[in-house]
């Protein structure tokens, strides 16, 4: 378990001696303390970077492809990466395994392939020139995540920064820094050069404020919540440097009348409890038709009444705890909210009643029956918590899907192929999902509209969003009459 910076190609202590500490969820108990980077160790990481930038953003593409590709490999083989991730954020030890690692080693392996796929293009211009586009990479490029994806949102960061050129430091939240750590170890051992990847863990306020006013960052990646969006957006004001926002969301997963009910069912108990609900795209407003309300919610509630919620670290878990004590009382006080509001809770709603879960920070899966303009349904929970909302047309379904200030992932269950498409049309967001919820891949652009961000990860569209233009223009014979002939 590495607990300091990598700055340089080093494990480095914090210039001031600060630490944080790092909580197991399940119990509340330490696992470590780790160092702490502040404004001048990001300062520090900053100036490794630029270092690295020249030789790194030279190097042949392909090579930059096969050391991403050594890294996949690494990942993969990491025999204590998925149980590292499971105690530092509560994922159940099953999905840590099957999905974080997994999909951490296939984005690495995707932007690997890419590397020397970044190809120009030539514009037919006017006879006599030749004008040609290249991508170049942005410079140094910030990159802060939060703790509900801390291993994935590494490979989806790093993935397509590194393939494009550009030299990274990255800010891992303060509650979950250790799988960030673990990969900046990997890539040192797989042979990245020093200063290429910087991973400092710190405060929000402290080291990822630093990093979105450094004068030095070209670009802020950033992965979390609306409100901090915009304090980087404020904050990247002096360099006007570029920024990438992903952010907070309020998904509809919308069941219509002709749905196939049993996988409906099934699909939106992934879209609200997969990793606890932890999740921007969770579908985490459920619309069902009138029709099947009724049946639909029988089925729905019983089976979240019987997900097993336990120790992550045992293979039988299905949902774990929160990630920390202070999210879990902002869930459980959201319910309240809803409570107070007139919202009727159909399942859960508090801690779990089990004596052995009494000290982690676990909320039982929860159902909530509420109207489209309650609080419930419009603020982000981020938590194992759905709201359930009926429609009577497809008219009223868009238009409460739509009411919110979020764009980011939603759902349609119905065996109507022209709604489908019409619905995927109109509703707005960044994801859509037809018959299926939450599906991702490292080829598929990811990201919001309106308050979820802009920018996208992932595929070529990450790509460019790593890259800028630049257009080089070649007088080959072309002659120019002098504008100003004397
Ligand atoms: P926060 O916005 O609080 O934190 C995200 C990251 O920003 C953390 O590393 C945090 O550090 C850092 N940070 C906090 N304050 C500042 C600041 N002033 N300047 C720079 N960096 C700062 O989000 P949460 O951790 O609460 O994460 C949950 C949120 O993330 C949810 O709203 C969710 O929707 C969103 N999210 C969006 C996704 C998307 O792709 N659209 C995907 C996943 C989550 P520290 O932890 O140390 O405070």
């Amino acid at each position: 378990m590495h607990n300091q910076l990598f700055i340089d190609g080093r494990f480095v202590d914090a210039l001031d001696g600060d630490t944080l500490d790092v909580v197991n969820p399940h119990d509340g108990s330490l696992i470590t303390r780790v160092t702490a980077g502040a404004q001048l160790d990001i300062d520090r990481a900053v100036a490794a970077a630029r270092r690295a930038f020249p030789a790194w953003s030279r190097l042949a593409a392909g090579e930059r492809g096969r050391l991403l590709a050594r890294l996949a490999d690494a990942i993969e083989a990491d025999t204590g990466l998925a149980e590292l991730e499971s105690a530092d954020t509560g994922h159940p030890i099953r999905d840590a395994r099957g999905l974080d690692v997994p999909r951490t080693a296939a984005c690495f392996r995707y932007f690997a392939g890419m590397a020397d796929k970044i190809e120009g293009t030539v514009v037919p211009v006017e006879p006599g020139f030749l004008n040609y586009v290249q991508r170049t990479p942005v410079g140094v490029v910030g990159q802060i995540v939060p703790w509900n994806f801390p291993l994935m949102f590494t490979g989806w960061k790093l993935g397509p920064a590194l393939a494009a050129g550009n030299t990274v430091v990255l800010k891992p939240s303060e509650l979950t820094p250790l799988s960030a750590l673990r990969v900046a170890a990997l890539a040192a051992d797989v042979g990245f050069p020093p200063g290429v990847i910087n991973v400092v863990p710190g405060f929000g306020n402290v080291a990822g404020q630093r990093l979105a006013n450094h004068p030095d960052v070209d670009k802020i990646a950033f992965t979390g919540s609306t409100a901090t969006g915009r304090r980087i957006v404020e904050a990247s004001r002096g360099n006007l440097k570029r920024i990438q926002l992903e952010l907070g969301g309020k998904g509809a997963n919308i069941v219509f009348a002709d749905a196939d009910l049993d996988t409906a069912v099934a699909g939106a108990a992934w879209a609200s409890f997969h990793n606890q609900g932890q999740a921007c795209i969770a579908g985490s407003r459920l619309l069902l038709h009138e029709d099947i309300a009724d049946a639909f919610l029988e089925r729905f509630v019983a089976l979240a009444q019987s997900i097993r919620v336990g120790d992550p670290a045992d293979p039988a878990t299905e949902m774990g705890p929160l990630t920390s004590a202070a999210h879990r009382d902002r869930v459980l006080e959201s319910v309240e909210m809803a409570q107070a509001q007139g919202g009727t809770v159909l399942a859960g709603g508090k801690a779990p009643a089990d004596p052995g879960l009494r000290q982690g920070f676990y909320v039982e899966p929860t159902v909530v029956a509420a109207r489209p303009q309650d609080r419930i349904a419009q603020e982000e929970v981020f938590g194992p918590v759905v709201t359930v909302l009926r429609f009577a047309s497809d008219e009223q379904a868009l238009a409460i899907a739509n009411a919110t200030q979020y764009g980011l992932g939603n759902g349609l269950w119905t065996r109507d192929l022209a709604r489908a498409h019409r619905l995927a049309r109109d509703i707005r967001g960044g994801m859509c999902w037809v018959n299926c919820y939450k599906r991702v891949h490292p080829g598929s652009p990811f990201g919001g509209v309106g308050e979820s961000g802009y920018g996208r990860d992932m595929g070529f569209e990450a790509m460019h969003g790593y890259t800028e233009s630049r257009s080089v223009w070649i007088n080959v014979d072309a002659g120019i009459a002098p504008h100003f002939a004397r």
